[in-house]
């Protein structure tokens, strides 16, 4: 479950000497996106970051959730994160950093080329989205982007990754609320974080499906408040999409795992029940069928949201449950799983 973002009033955007000398190289076009970029000035229209709130567990089903969920972080908290990059360049013409740009650029191509035609939305991100910037947060409303100034000119989006020491800065100055989102008032954030090449593809298409509901706009209006159906029933749509790459990229086998998972306890009466009954073996099985067994604490807190609400539309579709009670699930999880603090 990935979630959105308010930027809080920014009073002014302005270019910085280091900004400045980025929009004036000439063989890699290091520019600020700020020429395209709507000011942040002004109320957010995306969803609110949620403020973490101490919540309880109320039923028997959410406490073993929950205790799975401490289980598992517990362990992924033993795997160091890896970053790709872990400051800005001095010099953004810097080789090994263009070099590293270029590679993030190359997998991403790559990504939305063999994922395109999991499904209808996919192909329309792949058809949206073909042509994109990447760039790297610098700060405020600025980043570098890499690439020929015609491309980025073109580009249909920018996916903007975020350095190590950057990440920290980002979030506590617009609050940040996950290590991946997609915001409407500028493009995809990504931490540059190392993941596993399917957990990548599944983010990827996941956030750029939040992309083609949301488009970036002037306003940045348009989100829906978290407490909404509509935001709920975007969040099944993207986390269903996925499902879709994940399976693609393992084969079948993510979906094989989740189907065994499901009819194991076919006398439940309810999708909770489903849930109370994943163990530690199963989320295993499921981080092996897409390569994230080794995957750090980071990426495994955006799986195991994942891995259950797969679970809980799988278990939907079986019973032909409306749009409305997988909406109930949804809020379910939050409520009683994900809003509900870990101790490490
Ligand atoms: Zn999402």
């Amino acid at each position: 479950m990935k979630k959105h973002y308010t930027p809080p009033p920014v009073s002014e955007c302005k270019l910085d000497r280091f900004s400045m000398f980025c929009v004036l190289c000439v063989i890699i076009v290091a520019s600020v996106w700020l020429m395209t970029r709507p000011s942040k000035t002004g109320e957010g229209a995306q969803t609110t970051s949620p403020t973490p709130v101490a919540k309880t567990v109320s039923s028997p089903s959410g406490q073993k959730v929950h205790a799975l969920e401490t289980a598992y972080f517990r362990e992924k908290a033993k795997v160091p994160e890896i970053w790709w990059l872990s400051d800005l360049p001095l010099n953004p013409e810097d080789g090994a950093f263009v070099q590293k740009m270029m590679d993030r650029e190359k997998l991403v191509k790559n990504t939305l080329d063999r994922f395109r035609k999991v499904s209808p939305l996919a192909e329309q991100i792949h058809t949206k989205f073909g042509t994109f910037a990447v760039s790297v947060f610098l700060r405020g409303n600025a980043s570098i982007t890499i690439g020929q100034a015609h491309q980025i000119k073109q580009a249909g989006v920018e996916i903007c990754f975020v350095a190590k020491k950057q990440a920290g800065t980002l979030e506590k100055s617009i609050n940040a609320p996950s290590s991946l989102y997609w915001r409407s008032d500028w493009g995809m954030f990504v931490n540059a974080v190392e993941v596993p090449y399917s957990v990548f593809a599944g983010l990827l298409y996941h956030e750029l499906g939040h992309g083609i509901r949301h488009p970036v706009s002037l306003t940045g209006k348009g989100y829906f408040t978290p407490d909404s159906s509509e935001y709920v029933a975007e969040e099944i749509e993207m986390h269903r999409l996925e499902t879709l790459v994940f399976n693609e990229a393992s084969g079948g086998i993510f979906e094989k795992t989740i189907a065994e998972i499901m009819l194991r306890n076919p006398k439940a009466l309810h999708v909770t029940e489903v849930m109370a009954g994943v163990t530690l073996d199963d989320l295993g099985k499921l981080d092996r069928s897409i390569g994230a067994d080794k995957a750090g604490l980071e990426t495994s807190q955006l799986l195991f949201a994942h891995y259950m609400i797969a679970i809980g539309t799988a278990y939907s579709d079986l019973k032909s449950l409306g749009i409305m009670e997988q909406i109930s699930m949804f809020r379910w999880l939050n409520r009683e799983v994900f809003d509900v603090p870990v101790k490490m």
